[in-house]
């Protein structure tokens, strides 16, 4: 069976660092935002390109925190509305709600599955003031066009960057340094994944850098002193130091995942798929290649027979789930379609190419 992630064998190469990094937190006896994290902190910026990252608790924390620090220091209030890609994972937007903002959907593109900027422009009202760009499946959203209008109306512009990471525009730009802060998630399956969950926010705003700080430590700066009405979000000691095992290896193994996807799409010839659009640039990390089919069921059960697993990424959109009951009577054809046709072919750093030979061939006799 090929698997379509096998975490397990991702892991596995960095057992001794890790046992290493365990070794030395037995050592130190520090359990909670130590050397690890900042150091993590601290590499993740370089990478990223930014000034500043803050370590958190999760992805959905750091989109949460982001948009509650600019509530805290004034630039967003409750209320305010926020644009989101209608086809993004359903993290996205509870997180707008979860800070007492008002997502708004704005339709993807059917070839990039990434947000349309020019059906940005008809959703914004005068209580807009932010857009929430998202990389879906690691190709970065078109940020240039994103940033102008966002300019031109003076609007905050946020990454999800929780698919991302890595993702580069002309080697000059990371994913993370494209707008005015970033979320990212290191939950075990992302490009950059942790031993359990981890999160962090990039940004070169150094108010909002600490007041995430802040808001994450139960609003507290100086202990027992608390200055915001905060959480508990903290970065994992432990996760941190696993993380700075893997994060060296991000770039390597996001080229690896760069020539799956290559030979995916020149590769696969079959009449009854759509294959996803890339520039072949550096501004895709795949952390999912997904294709289109009209009968998505029928080909993942054919694949299945074939001990290929696939999954799907996702099945229903976040304005048909049952916690949206409010949303049921919008319509979105475009990420209807997208939900109803897309399906996840088996893409990572430790898939061979023997495997992806076999992925090709099994769907092309398709
Ligand atoms: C994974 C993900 C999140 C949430 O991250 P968690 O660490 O699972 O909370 C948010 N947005 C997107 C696009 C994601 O893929």
């Amino acid at each position: 069976m090929i698997s379509f992630l096998d975490l397990k064998k991702i892991n596995a190469v960095h057992a001794p660092d890790f046992q290493q990094k365990m070794t030395a937190f037995l050592e130190r006896g520090w359990y909670i935002l130590g050397d690890e994290v900042g150091a993590f902190e601290k590499a993740f910026s370089l990478f990223c390109g930014t000034k500043y990252c803050v370590g958190v608790g999760n992805g959905f924390d750091a989109l949460v925190l982001l948009f509650k620090g600019y509530i805290a220091l004034g630039k967003l209030q409750k209320g305010d509305e926020v644009l989101v890609p209608a086809n993004t994972y359903i993290a996205s937007i509870l997180a707008i709600l979860e800070a007492d903002l008002v997502p708004v959907l704005v339709e993807p593109k059917i070839d990039t599955y990434n947000i349309n900027p020019d059906l940005i422009i008809e959703k914004i009202t005068s209580k807009t003031k932010a857009i929430l760009a998202v990389h879906l499946y690691g190709q970065l959203a078109e940020m240039d066009k994103i940033n102008s209008i966002a300019t031109a109306h003076q609007l905050l512009v946020v990454e999800d960057a929780a698919q991302g990471h890595g993702a580069i525009i002309e080697n000059q730009k990371r994913a993370g340094n494209l707008s005015h802060a970033a979320a990212f998630s290191f939950y075990p399956g992302k490009n950059l994944g942790a031993l359990g969950d981890g999160g962090a926010i990039t940004t070169n705003d150094a108010d909002l850098a600490e007041t995430v700080a802040i808001l994450r430590n139960y609003g507290s700066k100086v202990k027992y002193q608390n200055d915001l009405i905060g959480v508990n979000s903290r970065l994992d000691e432990l996760q941190a130091a696993f993380l700075n095992v893997k994060l060296p290896h991000l770039d390597d193994d996001n080229q690896k995942r760069r020539g799956i996807a290559q030979r995916y799409l020149l590769e696969i010839q079959n009449d009854k798929i759509i294959l996803p659009f890339w520039d072949y640039s550096a501004n895709h990390v795949f952390h999912l290649f997904v294709i289109r089919t009209k009968n998505r069921l029928e080909l993942q059960q054919y694949l299945l027979d074939n001990h290929i697993e696939t999954m799907i990424h996702y099945p229903i959109p976040p304005y048909r789930q049952k916690a949206l009951k409010e949303w049921h009577s919008n319509s979105f054809p475009i990420t209807d379609l997208i939900h109803q046709e897309v399906l996840s072919l088996p893409i990572s750093s430790v898939l061979t190419m023997d495997e992806v030979e076999i992925i090709i061939s099994t769907i092309n006799k398709y």
